[in-house]
């Protein structure tokens, strides 16, 4: 028993011990429920003061924002609109109205362009009235919606807050209860055992509850949080729908002011133009009146007009009857005057016709005169002209002394001419002298300007040479045209230049070819009044016989006759003429033509002539208007050869050819002589070439003897003869102021020796070279036809 008692004992200072525990653990519990408690009540305070606040603001924005209010808002804007709409209406009924008004007067005004800008605005603000409406109503929407949700919100508060009062007072009941069930463990300790159980049951299962009542109030935290945040949006969404509707406001506000003002401009232009039409309306009146007064006035002055035009027709109407009177007696009248016209015009004709007649009396008589002139200047030139011309020193001439020149100019006088001659100068004075440089141009071109000159008279006249190129000429070939006989002769010993002279060559042609290029120019200028007839004929005259050198038969000779009408006129039965129209006529005259001429060699110069040859250009013109004929010749002749053969050096056929040629050469020196010394008697019949050129040398015509010579020294004895012939022949010249002094000055004994000298026997000379003669062969005749002919083609 007593180790039971004390076993009891033990245990029950055990239970004592551990009722003790408990009860400090029930203290501590009882203590921590007690805070807990309180803090729940604290935290339940707390909830109740914030749901009392949530309620009182939910209240306020209630009252702030409550349907009611919205719609009343709503209602108020609604008004505002409607009564803006009306206020539009009766804009656009004014603005129609206005139209109306305004359509009639003024079209394309400036006030209906504003008009119209101002419509489009208007339609503008409608349409923004329009788009605020629709917004407005928007926003009228999700005032409801959130009306609806803040309902929901607050009844869902509502019943969390339900809930939770009545988890407060399930808790505060279950409190009650086990404090109560402490108060009675603590009076019944015997139940501590159980009752501490069901406590330690009770405080797990408050332990829980509290927990689940914590999430709970924690949830609805968050839910009032998420409230809270709700609120705000809808406090910033209404904010923002206030300041929108703020904003309509002021755009209706402008709007409005806008109208206001296009309205007021509306007016403003309507009465602007209401005054413009009252003005021009006083314009138009007043200037009606003005005109209204004019016309008045010319009125009256019409009627004025009216009253003094009333004689003017009287008289009017009695003119008119006298040109009726006119009219019926024109015809006889213009019968009248035509009569008279006529005879007047027939008078005039007739007058005119006289006048002509007259007119070409005076013509013809100035013709003749104008002849008479041209023979007195060719008398006072003298008509027998003698030029002298050196050829240069060429390679025929050989080297050494003997080609040496002989012969110099004088640099003042181009008529004076120096020869060195067996150490003695000699000087001699022609018309003119051309120096070896001179051109054929040249010489063409001065064959005549010296003429002038007499030996005692000096100078008559000068006319410079270059600047007349063919002046000369040209006047040699107008003399012919004009019905003159003119000869050209070349005289020189062979190789002088005599063929270059007349013929020249295909780059540098002679007189010839220019002579009748010139004669051509000349006929075609003189073609509208003038027809004109160009023969030509080629002849040569070899040991005194005449040929033709165009013939069938070239070796025919020709016979010189008198003309059988009695004119005393000679011609040459069976000379061919040709008749030629131009340069190239000439040449296809010579091409198709036979020339013949009979030529030989000298061991001067290969070309050389021992004949003469003539080319006979006749001229006969008609002059259309007088009917007057003229005839005329141009004589171009290329004399043989002057040098001097010896006696003891020619033999036979060769003798007599040179016999012929001085005795042709001294013939032509003989009649020059005659004809310059104005002698009667005239021997042309001496020699074939004189009477062959009679009508050519006598009379009116005119006579150019181109004097060749060589400047070599070797030649200095026949360049003397030449030259001595030359002038001596021009010495007989009779000037009129010093004929009697020339008639003198000519010593019939010196004449004598110079027709000694060209027929070759003159003793004091220097022995002439003796040449081996042949008789013509036929090669020869052939190539220097050939020269001929190829000279007068190129020369075309
Ligand atoms: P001719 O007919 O007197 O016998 P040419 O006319 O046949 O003499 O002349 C002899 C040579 O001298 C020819 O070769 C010729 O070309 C030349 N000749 C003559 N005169 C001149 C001159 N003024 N200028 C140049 N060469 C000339
Ligand atoms: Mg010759």
């Amino acid at each position: 028993v007593m180790a039971s008692m004390a076993h009891l004992q033990k245990e029950k200072l055990r239970l004592q011990e551990e009722l003790l525990e408990l009860q400090e653990k029930l203290a501590a519990q009882e203590n921590n429920e007690l805070s807990l408690s309180l803090q729940l009540q604290d935290q339940v305070e707390t909830l109740k003061a914030k749901l009392l606040e949530q309620a009182q603001e939910i209240s306020r924005l209630r009252s702030e924002l409550g349907g009611t209010d919205a719609e009343k808002h709503r209602d108020l804007l609604a008004a505002e609109n409607e009564r803006l709409r009306q206020e539009m209406k009766a804009c656009e009924g004014e603005l129609r109205e206005l139209q109306w008004q305004q359509q009639a007067p003024c079209r394309d005004c400036p006030h209906l362009q504003e008009n119209a800008r101002l419509q489009e605005q208007l339609s503008q603000l409608q349409r923004e009235a329009e788009e605020t409406r629709a917004k407005l109503v928007e926003l009228d929407l999700e005032v409801q919606q959130k009306t609806n949700r803040l309902a929901e919100v607050e009844l869902r508060l509502k019943d969390s807050l339900a809930e939770r009062a009545e988890e407060e007072e399930r808790l505060s009941r279950r409190l009650r209860d086990s404090q109560e069930t402490i108060a009675s463990l603590k009076s019944q300790p015997q139940q501590i055992k159980y009752i501490i159980k069901t406590v330690e049951v009770e405080s797990a299962k408050a332990k829980q509850a509290l927990c689940e009542t914590q999430s709970r109030n924690q949830y609805l935290q968050e839910q009032v949080g998420m409230q809270k945040q709700v609120l705000k949006e809808m406090e910033q969404q209404l904010q923002s729908s206030q300041k929108t509707e703020a904003q309509l406001r002021a755009q209706i506000m402008m709007y409005e002011a806008e109208l206001e003002r296009a309205h007021g401009q509306m007016l403003e232009e309507m009465q602007a133009m209401e005054e413009e039409k009252n003005r021009a309306i006083e314009e138009a009146f007043s200037r009606a009146q003005v005109e209204m007064k004019a016309v008045h006035e010319n009125l009256a002055g019409v009627r004025t007009n009216l009253l003094t035009l009333q004689p003017a027709l009287r008289t009017l109407t009695h003119d008119y009857n006298s040109l009726k009177r006119q009219v019926r007696d024109f015809p006889l009248l213009l019968q009248e005057t035509l009569r008279s016209a006529r005879a007047e015009i027939s008078q005039a004709i007739e007058e005119v016709h006289s006048t002509n007649r007259e007119l070409l009396r005076k013509y013809r008589r100035e013709l003749q005169l104008r002849k008479k002139c041209h023979n007195e200047l060719v008398r006072l030139k003298g008509n027998i002209r003698v030029f002298g011309r050196v050829r240069p020193i060429t390679k025929e001439d050989g080297e050494g002394p003997e080609a040496a020149n002989a012969v110099t100019f004088d640099a003042d006088d181009d008529a004076v001419l120096h020869l060195l001659h067996k150490g003695k100068q000699v000087s001699f004075e022609l018309d003119k002298v051309f120096p070896p440089q001179a051109s054929q141009e040249e010489v063409g071109a001065t064959v005549h300007t010296a003429g002038v000159r007499g030996k005692g008279s000096h100078l008559l006249l000068t006319l410079p040479c270059l600047p007349q190129v063919f002046q000369e000429v040209q006047a040699l070939v107008t003399s012919c045209i004009d019905g003159y006989n003119v000869c050209i002769f070349a005289y020189g010993q062979t190789g002088a230049g005599k063929t270059y002279t007349m013929e020249g060559t295909a780059a540098n042609p002679g007189i010839n070819q220019r002579a009748l290029q010139l004669l051509f120019s000349e006929v075609r200028g003189k073609a509208a009044d003038w027809d004109y007839a160009i023969t030509v004929s080629a002849a040569e005259i070899y040991n005194e016989a005449l040929r033709d050198l165009l013939g069938k038969e070239p070796q025919e000779k020709l016979e010189i006759k008198l003309c059988p009408d009695g004119s005393g006129q000679l011609y040459v039965p069976g000379l061919t003429e040709f008749r030629v129209q131009s340069v190239e006529d000439i040449n296809k005259v010579f091409e198709f033509g036979h020339i013949k001429r009979v030529t030989e060699c000298t061991n001067l110069n290969e070309h050389s002539s021992r004949s003469h040859a003539l080319l006979i250009v006749t001229v006969r013109g008609l002059d259309r208007s007088t009917g007057l004929r003229t005839t005329g010749k141009l004589n171009l002749v290329d004399l043989a050869g002057s040098e001097r053969v010896g006696r003891s050096g020619a033999e036979g056929s060769r003798l007599r050819e040179a016999q012929h040629i001085n005795k042709s050469l001294s013939a032509l020196g003989d009649v020059i002589y005659a004809l310059r010394s104005r002698q009667g008697h005239v021997p042309f019949r001496n020699s074939k070439l004189t009477y062959l050129l009679q009508d050519s040398l006598s009379g009116d015509s005119k006579t150019l003897m181109m004097v060749q010579v060589s400047p070599a020294e070797k030649n200095t004895s026949e360049t003397l003869c030449s030259l001595k012939f030359a002038e001596r022949v021009r010495s007989v010249e009779l000037g009129p102021v010093s004929r009697k002094a020339e008639l003198g000055s000519w010593p019939s004994q010196e004449h004598l020796e110079v027709l000694k000298t060209l027929l070759g026997d003159s003793p004091g000379s220097a022995a002439p070279p003796v040449r081996g003669h042949a008789s013509p062969s036929a090669g020869q005749l052939a190539s220097r036809s050939a020269s001929i002919r190829r000279k007068l083609h190129t020369a075309g």
